[in-house]
């Protein structure tokens, strides 16, 4: 993600390096690359102008730092700017003091405001809430049923009177949502595929109705420059207090995120990074200003670890390791914890330099867990606690390779991958602490 706008501003500061310090001239062509990066990203135009003045201020009125390059110092700079253009912190949903708290979520079709619906009441569960979703949306054909089996599909409950007046479905849902002791109520609202003032019209007679605390603006993230007068649009009508961008998973390019901030003044809350109901984040300008620059993500990746992986689990998987006790039941665990952590090339993504590792090459590694855990799926128990037992023994590697539906070579490579890996964690484990006893053990 971000790919197309993070390796055009690789060139800007390349025109940094070697230099030893900013100045008005050499700041100059920087500063033009960035703003043809982030133009070519899809940013607004205005959005652009304003964001390159600030960061020429900001640099030019730098000090020079000992040991920094300017390239490093200049990248600072256009990360806070970045960071300060996308809102600084985190802002949570609202959380109304007599709940429900009312949530009405607006969009045009096809922005993901019926699948965002759904994950954000997947979301609040997992903080603990009780959220019911309201089925509004009666313009596009099969959007009701589309939220009633996303509920069935969560077991979160969905409120729907079919296809009447939108109004009174969000009348009667938030009234069903207070009975039921709800915390949270979601409304779904019909979408078109443009900006029309029909939609407008119903969407303020629904606000006027059930005073939301939070109005969500779903937008496509590939809409790009077009998020600034779609978001302009809404707020002018609507008076929006956040956003949630979406599909930020694919192909698409930053300029929406920088858009919406600036334009409303109202924060991103959540991004989609997927079709499937987990695939929402919370919204971090600072997380996302270092995607942008191409920095990695490293904040998102320890996060994500440590919310799916137990940590005991990991900690007592380390110390297996460093006594050689780790066997090929241990090795299968781990391999099924790199699964939980989502998909494995969502989590490669985020490393730092590892932005442009092709679909083809994840799939490989993919491909590469699945088949190891085929083989190991046909190991016996005494075979996956002593991989020696293979490693001696061809027929029952062939006995595995027939199991799995593996060659005998890559039943081979497996198990002497395994060793090597093992015999390697082992002289770190004991090296140093206990001389002399690196060749004991089997
Ligand atoms: P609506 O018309 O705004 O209610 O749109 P939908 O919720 O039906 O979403 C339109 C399409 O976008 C569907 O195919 C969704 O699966 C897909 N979609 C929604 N959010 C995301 C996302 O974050 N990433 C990806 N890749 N697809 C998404």
């Amino acid at each position: 993600m971000f790919d197309a706008l993070s390796e055009k501003l690789e060139l800007a500061w390349k025109k940094l390096r070697g230099q030893d310090k900013i100045t008005e001239t050499n700041i100059q062509e920087a500063l033009r690359e960035v703003r043809r990066a982030l133009l070519d990203a899809d940013v607004n135009l205005q959005v652009v102008k304003r964001f390159i003045e600030e960061v020429r201020e900001a640099a030019l009125g730098s000090e020079v730092i000992m040991g920094v390059n300017p390239d490093q110092q200049f990248i600072k700079i256009v990360h806070d700017e970045l960071v300060k253009v996308m809102g600084d912190a985190n802002v949570p949903i609202a959380q109304a003091s007599t709940p429900p708290t009312i949530i009405l979520m607006a969009g045009l079709q096809g922005s993901g405001k019926t699948t965002t619906c759904a994950k954000l009441a997947l979301y609040l569960r997992k903080q603990g809430k009780k959220p019911l979703m309201v089925a509004g949306d009666i313009y596009r054909p099969a959007a009701i049923d589309q939220l009633k089996t996303l509920g069935q599909q969560i077991q979160i409950p969905v409120f729907d009177l079919g296809k009447t007046d939108p109004v009174e479905i969000a009348r009667q849902g938030v009234e069903a949502a207070r009975q039921q002791g709800c915390d949270y109520v979601i409304l779904d609202t019909a979408g078109r595929l443009q900006i029309d003032l029909e939609m407008m019209a119903e969407l303020e007679r629904v606000k006027a109705t059930v005073q939301p605390h939070e109005i969500l603006l779903v937008v496509d993230a590939m809409i790009g420059q077009e998020a600034a007068n779609l978001t302009q649009a809404f707020h002018e009508r609507l008076g929006i207090t956040g956003a949630i961008l979406t599909k930020l998973d694919g192909d698409t390019r930053g300029g929406a995120a920088l858009s919406i901030r600036q334009v409303s003044g109202q924060p991103i809350k959540f991004i989609g990074v997927g079709e499937k109901v987990e695939a929402l984040d919370p919204f971090y300008p600072d997380r996302m200003a270092s995607r942008i620059l191409g920095m990695g993500d490293i904040l998102s990746l320890v996060e994500k670890a440590q919310e799916e992986i137990d940590l005991g689990d990991a900690a007592s998987m380390a110390e297996k390791m460093m006594t050689a006790q780790f066997d090929f039941t241990d090795f299968l665990k781990q391999m099924r914890m790199i699964k939980r952590m989502g998909s494995l090339g969502g989590l490669l993504r985020l490393m730092p330099g590892m932005g442009k590792i092709s679909d083809d090459q994840l799939q490989k590694g993919q491909d590469q867990l699945a088949r190891a855990e085929a083989m190991i799926n046909s190991m016996t128990p005494e075979e996956r606690k002593n991989p020696d037992l293979l490693a001696r023994s061809v027929s029952r590697k062939r006995r595995v390779a027939n199991g799995s539906g593996h060659k005998l070579e890559d039943v081979s490579r497996l198990v002497s991958d395994f060793q090597r890996m093992r015999d390697m964690m082992r002289n770190m484990g004991m090296g140093g602490g206990f001389p002399g006893m690196g060749g004991l053990g089997g």
